[in-house]
């Protein structure tokens, strides 16, 4: 039995429909949701769902009854993660498991980033527990630019801090399917791959995308860091938002996503869905 955690997320949700659609009996599949009502719709499909919070130790062993193999998506929160993240550890230690999967970042074990190190700890206490693991070192999302793209819908522009970026992103759909070949299929443990779109794109590459699949022509408007700063603090962004949201843009822009791996193309056995498709699929959704 296979338990995948925030599975009442987007990238749970597609986990849950990959390993289904491996040919995982949905009995054999238990989606642990904190917000339980999120994850209804698994449970309309014969999965059994059950609540897991990782601030609650407890409902953690609980989800973990008759479970061999886990899939730890990181948490949302940041801060708060590592220590989240190693609640599961620990229970998943304690119950046994055959194999804990982990989704965490592109290098995260050297990358100079502010969302590292919660990943690099997470990767250092899962190797210190012993459990048999694979990690995931999971780079951007695409859907992560779907504000960017709503932005380019809405005014034929968007920015952001420039510099050197470029972006090895991935559909989370893609990513999902590489979590469900690696919890199914043997000879995976032990392993830490680094996953990642096919092509790095730069923003001018991402405008591109943009009209593609918006229909329109899309420019690409490069700002200083103090440009994005005013920016976030007049969207109404707190202090420490308008810091992280900096952080993330400035680390993007040094170069930290900007490595390409053939790995995850290799584990779903395709070329990974280009930058454009993946938008318009998921404005569509
Ligand atoms: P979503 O925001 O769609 O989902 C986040 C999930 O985390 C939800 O299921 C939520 O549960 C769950 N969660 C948050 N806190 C807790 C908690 N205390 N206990 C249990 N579950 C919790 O994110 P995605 O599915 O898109 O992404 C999954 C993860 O990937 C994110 O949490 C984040 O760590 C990471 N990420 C990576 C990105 C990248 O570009 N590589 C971009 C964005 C996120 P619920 O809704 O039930 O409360």
């Amino acid at each position: 039995t296979i338990l995948v955690t925030a599975a009442s997320g987007h990238l749970g949700h597609l986990v849950v429909d990959a390993l289904l659609a491996r040919g995982v009996a949905a009995g054999d599949i238990v989606a642990g949701a904190r917000t339980v009502s999120k994850a209804q719709d698994l449970a309309d499909r014969g999965i059994r769902v059950v609540p897991l919070d990782y601030d609650d130790a407890a409902s953690v062993t609980t989800a973990l009854e008759g479970v061999d193999r886990v899939l730890l998506i990181s948490s949302s929160e940041p801060g708060s993660r590592f220590a989240q993240h190693r609640t599961v550890i620990d229970a998943a230690r304690e119950a046994g498991v055959a194999q804990l999967v982990y989704t965490s970042l592109a290098h995260a074990d050297t990358v100079d980033f502010v969302l590292a190190p919660d990943h690099k700890a997470t990767e250092e206490a899962i190797a210190a527990s012993g459990v048999p693991a694979v990690i995931l070192r999971n780079n951007w999302y695409i859907e992560n630019h779907l504000g960017d793209a709503a932005a380019a819908a809405d005014t034929g522009s968007f920015s952001a801090v420039g510099g050197d970026a470029r972006i090895a992103a991935a559909s989370r759909a893609d990513y999902a399917a590489a979590a469900a070949v690696v919890l199914t299929e043997d000879g995976h443990l032990g392993q830490v791959y680094e996953l990642s779109g096919d092509t790095a794109v730069s923003y001018d590459d991402m405008a591109a995308a943009f009209g593609e699949a918006l229909g329109r022509e899309v420019t690409f408007v490069p700002i200083d860091e103090s440009q994005l700063r005013a920016g976030l603090t007049a969207a109404g962004l707190d202090a420490g938002t308008v810091e992280f949201v900096t952080a993330m843009q400035t680390g993007i822009a040094r170069g930290v996503l900007a490595d390409a791996d053939p790995t995850l193309a290799r584990l779903i056995g395709r070329p990974t869905t280009p930058f454009a498709e993946a938008i318009r699929a998921a404005r569509a959704n």
